[in-house]
C-alpha cells in the first residue's frame, strides 16, 4: 500500500495511490467502494508523506560511503537531527542558501513511524514502523566541515525533501537505491549493504529518545555524494516506492 498526503481543493489530504488514482481515506481508513472519492494523481500537489515532529538522520551507515569521506565506520550508529522546518515535499524547490558554497544531495531509505515507541528490541521495532520513503538528507558540506558539529549544514530550510509516498510493504533490508541529478546516475546501492538496518537503527534511537507517530528516520547515504546546483534536477529512486523529485534554485 502506499500512502500520499496530498492538498487538493484547499484542504489537505492522506490517500492511497493505485496506479493514477489517489482514494482518499476517511478518518484514516479506506472507505468502502460506493463511499470512496477518488482523485487523479496529476491534478493534486503531492506533500511530504509525513510532518514529523523530527527526521533523526544516521551518519556512516554504509561501508563505501564511508571509505569515500576517509571515515572507519563508527562502533554505534552516528545521530544527528535536521528540524521539522527543513522538511520539504515532491516536486518543492531545495533552495541553495547564501551562507554556503557547496551544497551536497544524500540519496537515503526514510523510516516513518506509526506509533510512539520508547525502548523497544530490534525484534518489536517493525511493529513501531509505518512504512518506507526517499529522503534527500540535503548537505551544506562546506559548513558542515567548518562547524564540525552538524547543526547549520543540515537544518537549512528546504534541506530535507522527502516522499512522493509511504510504502508499507518493501523489503527495508533488500532495494536498489539510486540518486540521479539532471538524469545522470550519481548514487546507485542497495540497503542490503546498510551496516545497521532499519529495525536495528529505530532500536537504537528508541533508547535516546521517544519516537512519535510520524516521525522521519535518514537511515543514511550510500556512496557517491557530490553537489548539486541552482537549476539541477535530482531524483531518489527506491525500488518499489518510486521516485522523489526536487529542483534547486537560487536564494530568493
Ligand atoms: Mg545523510
Amino acid at each position: 500500500m502506499k500512502i500520499a498526503r496530498f492538498f487538493a481543493d484547499s484542504v489537505v489530504r492522506y490517500g492511497i495511490v493505485e496506479g493514477d488514482d489517489i482514494i482518499e481515506l476517511v478518518d484514516g481508513e479506506i472507505p468502502s467502494e460506493q463511499n470512496a472519492v477518488t482523485y487523479l494523481l496529476p491534478e493534486v500537489t503531492l506533500l511530504a508523506p509525513t510532518a514529523p515532529s523530527k527526521v533523526v538522520a544516521v551518519g556512516l551507515n554504509y561501508t563505501d560511503h564511508a571509505k569515500e569521506v576517509g571515515m572507519d565506520l563508527p562502533d554505534e550508529p552516528m545521530l544527528f537531527l535536521k528540524p521539522s522546518t527543513s522538511v520539504i515535499g515532491p516536486d518543492e524547490n531545495i533552495i541553495y542558501p547564501v551562507m554556503s558554497e557547496r551544497v551536497d544531495y544524500e540519496g537515503e531509505l526514510a523510516v516513518v513511524i506509526s506509533q510512539e515507541v520508547k525502548n523497544v528490541s530490534p525484534d518489536e521495532a517493525e511493529d513501531y514502523i509505518l512504512g518506507y520513503t526517499c529522503l534527500n538528507d540535503v548537505t551544506a558540506r562546506d559548513l558542515q566541515i567548518q562547524d564540525v558539529q552538524f547543526t547549520r549544514a543540515k537544518s537549512f530550510d528546504t534541506f530535507c525533501p522527502i516522499g512522493p509516498w509511504i510504502d508499507t510493504d518493501i523489503d527495508p533490508t533488500n532495494v536498489a537505491i539510486e540518486t540521479r541529478v539532471n538524469d545522470k546516475t550519481v548514487q546507485s546501492s542497495h540497503t542490503k549493504h546498510l551496516n545497521w538496518n532499519v529495525f536495528q537503527l529505530v532500536s537504537f534511537i528508541s533508547r535516546v529518545m521517544t519516537l512519535l507517530p510520524g516521525d522521519v528516520i535518514a537511515t543514511g547515504t550510500p556512496a557517491g555524494i557530490g553537489p548539486m546546483e541552482p537549476g539541477d534536477r535530482v531524483d531518489v529512486t527506491i525500488a518499489g516506492i518510486g521516485t522523489l523529485s526536487n529542483q534547486v534554485i537560487e536564494p530568493e
